[in-house]
This record gives structure tokens, sequence and C-alpha cells, in this order.
């Protein structure tokens, strides 16, 4: 199958492309940066929706949902997110085509808006005009809302999954009655972030403020979760803002406090997007197609029995049932998301077997079972593990009696030895510049690097001109050991992680 995809070492960004299409993931649609979701990608999207979803519950948030189209003097208000969204706005001005006999389709000019809608680019705007009417007293406090939905940025330059012009994502919006409050919410769904990306992504992430440079229009501060991926650049994975009053002094959203006193409410939001799956993908598959952690796995086992005849495939065929069966009856667990283990049995017995396994790891599916004439003599099948390609991944000799339990400890397996190589991938190219030059030759070099900044705009961007770097994050649990700017000799209290990114 290694002809289906391009090698990563001959061209990393073909290769990606060549995994998303061959393992169905998604296509370019004709509307350009957007792009459609196949059912291999949608169900992967489903599954860390539910991931998600249940820890966002879990942390005391419900689900809504809001329109959008967002009038444009809404987004007006918040001057510091106009300016950032503008430039990258869908507009709609008109509400109505013309149809006549003859002519060809087109705007009608008599049906023009008279104030344009904006669609969503991110929805603080037509939310905080909502919680106006939503939050008179202290007691409508906190508001802990969710929405799970799509949203435009007409991006220039786009990657599938990675950045598009339309994508799916969740943003949190949420209302308190002090700013300690909405601070303590920003770091703790940034942390729901990282355990997210970690626990079901198996991908270790940077969690930390980014620089005021790379803050969200119209927040205080923004937190982050930042990935390294497998070509040695940095991925913005999720975002935390703490919003402190300004949406609330835009849109008039005050409160009544305990004391009888009126006060603006505080605001947080935060976001993940289809974003994930262009991170998964770049974290963990290979030059055979796509790896998948058992965790967001649609489908976690495919079962291949085999045989030349009819009667080589029967027994074939009903060891398979009963494996797996087996495998789903199996205790569910959180690890499964409460739900069972997905099996499928394989039956292209039309195709060679080698073209059957290729076919599978092309998709990602964690484990591999194959039942031929040979074990079942023996009541013996042969497992796979997707995450070790090759010979050292594949156990001949499992007694059918014992595999599903076997499996069952394999995938959990799989999932922690997924987070420990991109862990340690990320270890090993992450590096410490103490001097410009020393950063410069660096940042050629795939990873993400420690260095002294002065905390200044003017220096971040003089060092992502000259380097195309940028500063991922300020992380909470890198060094603590103050010193000078590399650039400037300027004091700087710690260091910060740059790298190129996506
Ligand atoms: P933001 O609202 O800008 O903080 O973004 C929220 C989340 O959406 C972040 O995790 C971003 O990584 C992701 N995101 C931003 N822009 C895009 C895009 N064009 N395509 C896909 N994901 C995006």
């Amino acid at each position: 199958m290694a002809e289906k995809i391009t090698p990563r070492a001959k061209d990393y960004p073909q290769w990606y492309l060549d995994v998303v299409q061959e393992a169905g993931l998604a296509d370019n649609s004709d509307v350009r940066g957007c792009m459609v979701i196949k059912p291999t990608g949608y169900a992967l999207w489903e599954k860390m929706q539910r991931g998600l979803d249940k820890l966002f519950k879990d942390t005391g948030h419900v689900n809504a949902y809001f329109p959008l189209f967002i009038p444009m003097s809404y987004l007006a208000k918040e001057e510091e997110m106009a300016e950032g969204f503008a430039k990258e706005c869908a507009v709609v001005t008109h509400y109505r085509l013309k149809a006549d006999k003859g002519v060809p389709l087109h705007v009608d000019p008599e049906a023009k808006l008279e104030e344009p809608l904006i669609i969503r680019p991110t929805s603080e705007t037509i939310i905080w005009n909502t919680y106006k009417k939503w939050i008179q007293s202290h007691a409508d406090l906190p508001l802990l809302i969710n929405q799970w939905a799509n949203v435009v940025r007409w991006e220039m330059r786009t990657r599938l999954f990675l950045r598009t012009a339309e994508f799916l994502w969740q943003e949190g919006h949420t209302a308190h009655a002090t700013g300690k409050e909405a601070e303590e919410e920003t770091h703790k769904m940034v942390r729901v972030y990282q355990q997210f990306a970690e626990e079901f992504m198996a991908m270790p992430v940077l969690v930390g403020p980014k620089s005021d440079g790379q803050k969200f229009p119209g927040a205080i501060y923004t937190l982050c979760i930042e990935a390294l991926m497998q070509d040695g650049k940095a991925l913005q994975a999720g975002t935390s803002h703490f919003l402190g009053q300004n949406f609330a002094k835009a849109f008039d959203v005050k409160f009544t406090t305990a004391d009888n006193k009126k006060e603006y409410a505080w605001a947080t939001s935060w976001g993940v997007s289809t974003r994930l799956i262009g991170g998964l993908i770049m974290t963990h598959s290979d030059d055979n197609g796509l790896v998948v952690p058992p965790r967001l796995a649609p489908l976690h086992v495919v079962i291949c029995p085999l045989g030349r005849t009819e009667a080589e495939r029967g027994p074939s065929i009903a060891a398979a049932e009963k494996l797996a069966a087996e495998l789903r009856a199996i205790p569910r667990d959180d690890f499964y998301g409460y739900e069972p283990i997905s099996v499928k049995i394989d039956t292209m017995f039309d195709k060679q077997p080698g073209y059957r396994y290729a076919e599978y790891e092309l998709r990602g599916v964690p484990v591999r079972v194959e039942i031929g004439p040979k074990d079942i003599e023996k009541a013996a099948c042969a497992v796979a593990r997707r995450d070790v390609p090759g010979k050292d991944g594949k156990k001949f000799g499992i007694p059918l009696a014992d595999a599903a339990g076997y499996i069952d400890t394999l995938l959990r397996d799989i999932q922690k030895s997924l987070f420990e190589k991109a862990k340690k991938h990320r270890e090993s190219t992450t590096r410490t510049a103490n001097s410009y030059d020393e950063f410069k030759q660096m940042i050629e070099q795939p990873g993400f690097i420690y260095a002294h900044w002065d905390g200044t705009r003017e220096t971040e961007d003089k060092i992502q001109e000259e380097t195309k770097a940028t500063i991922r994050c300020i992380p909470f649990d890198g060094p603590t050991e103050p010193g000078t700017c590399m650039v400037t000799g300027k004091p700087s209290a710690k260091r910060v992680v740059f790298a190129r990114a996506y």
C-alpha cells in the first residue's frame, strides 16, 4: 500500500494530503477553503464530540444553540473583536434571488437587507446580546453554556482540517459574578482540553498563556494547548479566553449583586475545532496511513477470517464471529466511552490477505486479527497492532480462548504507547537557545525552542519576520529562571516556547 501514500521523509505536506484522501477522511469542495468531511472522518469527529461533550457536562456545562447570522452592528460593539475578525468575515447582504425566465439566475437588487448580516466567525457578540436578557441577578450566575456549531472565517491559506474557511467546533461561553471565578473557569477549561488531548488523542500538549501578540481579539488573555507535529511544527490545538468584562460592557450585561449593587458580568470563551483531526493525523500516522488512538477509533478491531475454499472459510468465520461476540461483551467502561468495543469481520475473500490488511492499516484500525485454517487447527489467531508496523507488531499463536482479553489489554496499551511515543518525540526535539544566533540556527531544525524574550510585541514581530517562528505559549510547567532577552538583552521573567507553526 506504500505506493498510495507519499513517504513522510519525501514530502510531508503531500503525505498528509494522501493520508486524508486514502483513509477516506475528507475531500476538497468546489468552494475555496471548504471541505467535505466523509463518513470515516465524520465518525472520528463524532467520537471527539462525545468525549469532549462528556467532559464539558461533567464540569457543569450545558449545550444550547445560537443563530448562524449575526447583525453587523453586534460585531461593531466590541472594537477589538471587530478589528480582529473584519478581514475574514463572510457577509450576507441580500435575502432573495431572481429566477426570471430567459434571464440568468441573479441577486434581486430589490431584496437588499437593511443591515448586513455576518456569518458567525465566533459567537461572543450574539451570545452576549442574548445574555443581556438572561442575566439580571447574581442568582442567574454562573451561566455555563456550550454550543456545537459551524463557523466561517475567510482564511486565505487553507489546509484540510487544519485551517478551513468553514469549520466545525464547539464554543463555550460562560458568564460569572466575579473576575476570579471567570479566571478559574478559563484555567479549568484549558485543563479539560489538555485532558482530552492527552488522554483521548494521546497527543501531549504544552499549556499556558499566549503572548499578547497572539491572543484572541477581545480577550484579556488567552490560554492555549499547543502540540508538536511529527515534522516539528507546532499546532495551536485549543484556546480558552478570559474576556474580563469586555463583552458585558459592550452589550450592557449588568446584574444585581448580593448587596444590591449593579455590576457587569465576567466572561470566558473557549473552543476546539475539526483542526484536532488534523492534529491527530500529524501526531500519530505513518507511511502506511492513518493511526488512530483506540479511545477515538470508530472501529477498534477488524477480524480477517482466511481460507481458500468454502470449507476452510467456514470454521474461520465461525471463530471470528465468536471472538467478535466476546469482544462486544467486554464490560463498557470509560476507556470505551461506555460503549461496546467496535468490531468488524472482514469478508473480502476475493482479495489477497495482504491487500485486506493494508486497507485497514490505511484506515488506522488499531487492532487486526487474522484467523486462518492453520490457526483453527491450533485454536489460535494472529493479532497485529497498528501502531507498530510490520512484523514487530504482529503476534502469532494467541489462543482463541484468551484473545478477547488479550485484545482489550492491547487496546489500552496502544493508547498509552502512542502517547509515550509522541511525548518522546516532543522531548527529543525540544531545545534551549541562549543567544539569537543559536536560535536562528536551531529554528531550521524541527521542534520547540525555549528562549528568553523581553515581553514586547516589537521583539516578537521582529523574531517572526526574521525566522518565521512565533511564540507558541508561555508554559505553566516550563523552566522558571529569569534571564535576558535573546534579541534585546532586556530582562525576561522566564523562557517562552517558540516554533514554526501550522
Ligand atoms: P479561536 O476562537 O480563534 O480561539 O479558535 C478556537 C479554536 O478553533 C482553536 O482551537 C483554533 O485552533 C481553531 N481554529 C481557528 N481557526 C481555525 C480554522 N480556520 N480552521 C480550523 N480550526 C480553526
